[in-house]
This record gives structure tokens, C-alpha cells and sequence, in this order.
């Protein structure tokens, strides 16, 4: 019988604790599948941790992992896809936004129409209108920087195969976007919609700040567009000062001022200046081009995935050596 790791990255939930456990309980109680319940503490700073060794005393599924600090959701998540022993494993948050009732559609999308992911893909509009308008605005700007096709309003509430979870597991970036790994793998993918609830108890630890630096992560570890930009710019500049400075200095120089333009020192300054700016940017940009190579090399990531054949256990088939 297969087993579902269930993996909860937890941040100061310790009042989420029980009402999580006891939604997911209720639901996978009819399933015949082995379970097992992965509590990620990412580093809490009230009494997660002791209530989930509580829960783990009374419960052998249940299996806390605390972060020695807080790392992040992200951090956490990939915490617990190394943990994780089942044959699939699902991710879901603490705070019961994600509903646990769609369990067993998950599975079931899995296990019936062989998908590799199945993706939770939020249909409600009811988040602050400066988170939505932001969101909006992040993907749209993924979608034009970068190369991975991010699917709008995916959230983290997903299942993975083991295969996926294998390939995953060979990432060595450390700024990761656990979604937009997902997404670079591929593989075979459906979705599922579903309305985000409203928090159970306490508050959104997912600040401005947080949201800002993860959105400037991902342009940053998935595109050079950016930098790009700036030797483009900087082309256009240095093109359009040379004609300039030809006609300078075939007026003054060669035709003895015959147009009539009557340049001045201080025009013929700000031509060289242009030309010089417009070579320093598209050197930039040049530079981006290096980078690009030396980023993609660090990064180190498998140069390709093979699909194996789903859980036959012939290993995870990744191009890496
Ligand atoms: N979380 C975490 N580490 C953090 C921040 C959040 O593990 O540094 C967890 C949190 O406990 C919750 C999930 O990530 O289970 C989603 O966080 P939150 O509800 O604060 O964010 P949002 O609902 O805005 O995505
Ligand atoms: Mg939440």
C-alpha cells in the first residue's frame, strides 16, 4: 500500500497545532494508505516544538523536525521533502487556509489519472487588495523576465510523486522558490481549485518585506533581464552618440563650420560623455552575459530530468553525475 508523507512547515502555530491535526486525521481516516504526518518547526519562538513532541508521543505518524532557526517557509518545506519516505508526499499549511478536505482528491488525481503534481490553485479573490494587486504583478513580471512559467495563484498546497521528490532533492541553490522548482522540473501535471479560508489563529507571518525579498529572489535566480536591459540601453547610447560625433567633428573640423551649427565645447563634452556612458552600460551588459554562465554553472542544477517509469524503484533517472 502506498504511503503520503504530509508535510506542515510550521511558524509560531502552535494554536494551529491540534485543529490542523485533528482536520487531516479526519479526513485520511477512511483511506487505506500508510501515513505520516512531517511537522517542520522552523525555528518558533512559542511552544510549538513541545506540543508537537506532545502529539508525536500519542501519535507514531507524527514526526516534528525542528530548524534549528527560523529559515523560511521555502527553507522549511525543503526540509521536509528530504525527510519524507512516502511514495508521494503533500504539502499543505498550518493555518488551514489550504483545505485538508481535498486529501483525498489529491490523491486520488494521483493515483487514478497518474499525475506526477497536482497543483492547489487558489480561485478566491480574498486576500488585501495590495497583496493581490502585487501578486498579479509579480507574475506578470516572472512571465515576461523570466524563462519558467510560473501558473498564476498556484499556491504551495500540492502533491508530488516520489519521483519529482527525488529530482527535487539534487537542487543545491540556496535562494529557492520551492514552486518554481517545481515548475523548471516539469513532469506530468493537473490541477486543483479550491477557496482559501481565512486564517485559523494568529496572524500572516509572511510580511511585505518577506514577500519583497522572495519576488526579488526569484527575478534574480531565474533571470538577467535586468542586466540585459542595461547593455541594451547602453548600445542604443553609444550608437546614437557616434553619428553625432562624426558631425561634429566633420563641421567643425574638416567643413570649418559650413552647416552653421556653431557647436559649442560644452556640446562636444556631453557627446563624449554620452559615448563614454553608453560604452560603460553595454560593457555591463556584456558582464551579464559572463554571469548568466558562472550563475547557471553554481547553481549546478541537473542538466536534465528523465521520467521514469512512475514508482517502479529503478532510482530517480536525473541527469546529474
Ligand atoms: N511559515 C514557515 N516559516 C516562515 C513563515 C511561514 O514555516 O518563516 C509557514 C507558516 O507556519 C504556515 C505557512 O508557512 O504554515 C504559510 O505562512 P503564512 O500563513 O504566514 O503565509 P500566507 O498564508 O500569507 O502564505
Ligand atoms: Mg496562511
Amino acid at each position: 500500500m502506498a504511503e503520503i508523507s504530509i508535510i506542515i512547515p510550521m511558524y509560531n502555530e502552535s494554536r494551529n497545532i491540534h485543529p490542523i491535526y485533528d482536520a487531516i486525521n479526519k479526513v485520511i481516516k477512511p483511506l487505506k494508505h500508510k501515513f505520516e504526518i512531517i511537522f517542520i518547526d522552523d525555528g518558533s519562538h512559542d511552544s510549538t516544538i513541545e506540543n508537537l513532541d506532545k502529539l508525536a508521543d500519542k501519535d507514531s505518524r507524527v514526526k516534528p523536525i525542528q530548524l534549528a532557526r527560523n529559515f523560511g517557509k521555502e527553507i522549511a518545506l525543503t526540509a521536509g521533502l528530504h525527510h519524507a519516505k512516502g511514495d508521494a508526499a503533500i504539502m499543505i499549511d498550518a493555518d488551514l487556509q489550504h483545505p485538508p478536505e481535498l486529501i483525498p482528491k489529491f490523491i486520488k488525481k494521483w493515483e487514478d489519472e497518474g499525475a506526477d503534481l497536482v497543483i492547489g490553485v487558489r480561485t478566491d479573490t480574498k486576500t488585501t487588495p495590495l497583496k493581490r494587486l502585487t501578486s498579479g504583478t509579480f507574475y506578470k513580471m516572472v512571465g515576461v523576465l523570466t524563462e519558467t512559467d510560473l501558473v498564476p495563484h498556484a499556491t504551495d498546497y500540492r502533491l508530488v510523486d516520489r519521483q519529482v521528490i527525488d529530482a527535487f532533492n539534487q537542487f543545491t541553490e540556496r535562494n529557492r522558490i520551492t514552486r518554481g522548482l517545481f515548475d523548471w522540473l516539469g513532469f506530468q501535471r493537473t490541477f486543483i481549485y479550491f477557496k482559501a479560508r481565512e486564517r485559523k489563529f494568529g496572524k500572516a507571518t509572511y510580511s511585505f518585506k518577506k514577500l519583497f525579498h522572495l519576488a526579488m529572489n526569484s527575478f534574480i535566480g531565474h533571470s538577467l533581464v535586468p542586466l540585459k536591459m542595461a547593455g541594451y540601453i547602453g548600445t542604443i547610447i553609444m550608437l546614437t552618440s557616434v553619428p553625432l560625433g562624426v558631425l561634429i567633428f566633420l563641421d567643425r573640423y574638416l567643413l570649418k563650420d559650413q552647416f552653421g551649427f556653431h557647436f559649442s565645447g560644452s556640446a562636444i563634452l556631453a557627446v563624449i560623455n554620452l559615448f563614454l556612458s553608453g560604452v560603460t552600460l553595454s560593457c555591463i551588459g556584456m558582464m551579464s552575459l559572463y554571469l548568466g554562465n558562472v550563475n547557471k554553472e553554481v547553481t549546478n542544477r541537473p542538466l536534465y530530468v528523465v521520467r521514469p517509469e512512475r514508482r517502479n524503484g529503478n532510482g530517480n533517472g536525473n541527469g546529474k553525475h
